[in-house]
């Protein structure tokens, strides 16, 4: 039933008749695919530009659904936010990205920063605090290699809240990021009223850095900003040399994108630190 794409609800909606009843199926499907193994995480890693090394991997969850195949977060996030499935899975993959980031430690392989993502509805759960302090404990990671990701969005919905839940990862000594950033409404405001450690430059900025002047002056501001604000930057979605070759001319800590790779298998990424790790 899945042919047309990977553009999210939709997909089901034209090629499955009863929609709402289609809806249905896939959220129970969701629910009992939680339970039995059905979803796992690629890992994208993360490089320091001066050093080339990579210094962590953003997680990102996929669903391997026994008829429909591998489906993409576009294709089921939305349904797991809008239904509340969300918690339980974020919880899952807040655990299985910990584990992991342990299982490398324990390989002896240089310590990286693992990127776990964080919707909104999980951020309002006051729960939130304790189910990552207990995913840290099982997995026996010390909290400094785990860094949630938040939108802009979801930092504004609730900023006076927000900001005590930020202090609390804070005060466990989990770091914190701004994801996407500058495509919110306040991005300035954002910096400065939260608790932040990082701040993740919007791919959209990126994007035609190559040939468009005001986004090199966009990317470059945000870049300086950051640092003058003490936070780490990661330049997201680099996908060539010129990009690359750009942001190392205006100091950009880290950067993310298909041109240093794309999500992968955690036995891929383990393969690349056992290389980067020798001596
Ligand atoms: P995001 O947090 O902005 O994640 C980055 C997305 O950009 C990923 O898509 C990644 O594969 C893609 N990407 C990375 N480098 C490049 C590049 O160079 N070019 C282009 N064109 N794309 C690049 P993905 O894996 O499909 O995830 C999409 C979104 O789904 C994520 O956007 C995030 O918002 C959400 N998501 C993924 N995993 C989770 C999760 O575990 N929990 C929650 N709540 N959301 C998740
Ligand atoms: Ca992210
Ligand atoms: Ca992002
Ligand atoms: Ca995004």
């Amino acid at each position: 039933a899945k042919s047309s794409g990977r553009d999210g609800f939709k997909v089901f909606e034209q090629t499955r008749p009863e929609k709402s009843l289609n809806r249905l199926t896939l959220l129970e499907e969701m629910r009992t695919g939680i339970e039995s193994g059905e979803f796992f995480l690629e890992y994208q890693p993360q490089y320091n530009l001066e050093s080339g090394r990579i210094v962590g991997a953003e997680a990102l969850v996929r669903w391997q659904h026994s008829a429909l195949g591998r489906l993409m977060p576009a294709e089921f996030i939305a349904l797991a936010e809008d239904s509340g499935l969300i918690v339980p899975l974020g919880r899952w993959v807040m655990h299985e990205a910990c584990r992991q980031n342990k299982k490398w430690q324990d390989k002896g392989f240089a310590p990286i920063s693992v990127g776990v993502n964080v919707s909104a509805r999980q951020f309002r759960d006051t729960g939130l605090i304790a189910d990552v302090s207990a995913a840290l404990a099982d997995a026996g990671l010390p909290a400094q290699f785990l860094e949630l990701e938040l939108t802009e969005s979801l930092l504004i919905q609730n900023a006076e809240q927000a900001v005590k839940l930020m202090e609390g990862f804070r005060h466990i000594g989990v770091n914190l990021a701004i994801d996407d950033f500058g495509t919110g409404y306040s991005s300035l405001a954002s910096l400065k009223s939260f608790p932040l450690t990082r701040l993740k430059i919007d791919r959209s900025f990126i994007r035609d850095l190559d040939f468009d002047e005001s986004d090199r002056s966009i990317a470059r501001a945000i870049i300086s900003l950051g640092r003058e604000l003490g936070l780490c930057v990661v330049a997201e979605g680099v996908e060539t040399a010129k990009q690359q070759a750009f942001l190392a001319s205006c100091q950009c800590e880290i950067v993310q994108g298909f041109h240093f790779g794309r999500p992968m298998s955690a036995d891929k990424l383990g393969k690349l630190l056992a290389m980067t790790s020798m001596p």
